[in-house]
């Protein structure tokens, strides 16, 4: 049996779910898949030691919260090997389309296209005109991901992030300082 409890941590409102489950001996916090905390408990645990339980996890907890957050806004994405092994192909062809998209446009010519998983990274591009991209452009707002698509697209022609690399990028998307700014604000878990 699920229900939804809120706790007060910190000044935070933290809502999570008390599973009680007849097969667990103690008690055990965790997020799921979906963003939320679960907290699993054995049959018959009084109210009072949950919330002793709870508080003595609160740095665990809000250090969760926070990212949870940000998910909640699309301001992280989450990624793991699974996911990305699970994800590279359908991320290859988005990717790659959109890549021929701009390419064919603003004539940009490039080598290969390498999808990649390394957290922190985006996107790359070496001298020999091959891009790298993260997968996670699939998972991230299309604007955002144009806008990295294009950011490495420019390096092609400009290897810095001098005054002309910015004003390529401005002549592709002319709106791109706000959304650089978003793309900064995203967060990998
Ligand atoms: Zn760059």
């Amino acid at each position: 049996m699920t229900v939804e409890r809120f706790i007060k941590l910190k000044n935070n409102r933290i809502k999570y779910h008390l599973k009680s489950s007849p097969n667990s001996r103690q008690m055990r916090l965790s997020v799921s898949r979906r963003g939320f905390f679960v907290l699993t408990v054995p049959p018959k645990v009084d109210y009072l030691t949950v919330r002793r339980f709870i508080l003595s996890q609160t740095d665990w907890i809000l250090e969760r919260f926070d990212a949870l957050v940000k998910i909640n806004q699309g301001k992280a994405v989450r990624c793991s090997r699974r996911d990305y092994l699970k994800n590279k192909e359908l991320a290859r062809s988005f990717i790659t389309a959109r890549v021929e998209y701009f390419a064919r446009k603003h004539r940009f010519r490039y080598g290969r296209i390498s999808i990649r998983n390394q957290r922190t990274v985006w996107g790359s591009c070496s001298e020999d005109g091959n891009l790298n991209f993260n997968y996670i452009l699939l998972k991230m707002p299309k604007d955002i991901a144009d806008y990295i698509i294009v950011h490495e697209l420019c390096h092609l022609r400009h290897f810095d992030h001098g005054e002309k690399f910015w004003q390529t990028v401005k002549e592709i998307l002319p709106g791109y300082e706000g959304i650089r700014q978003k793309a900064d604000e995203i967060i990998f878990m």
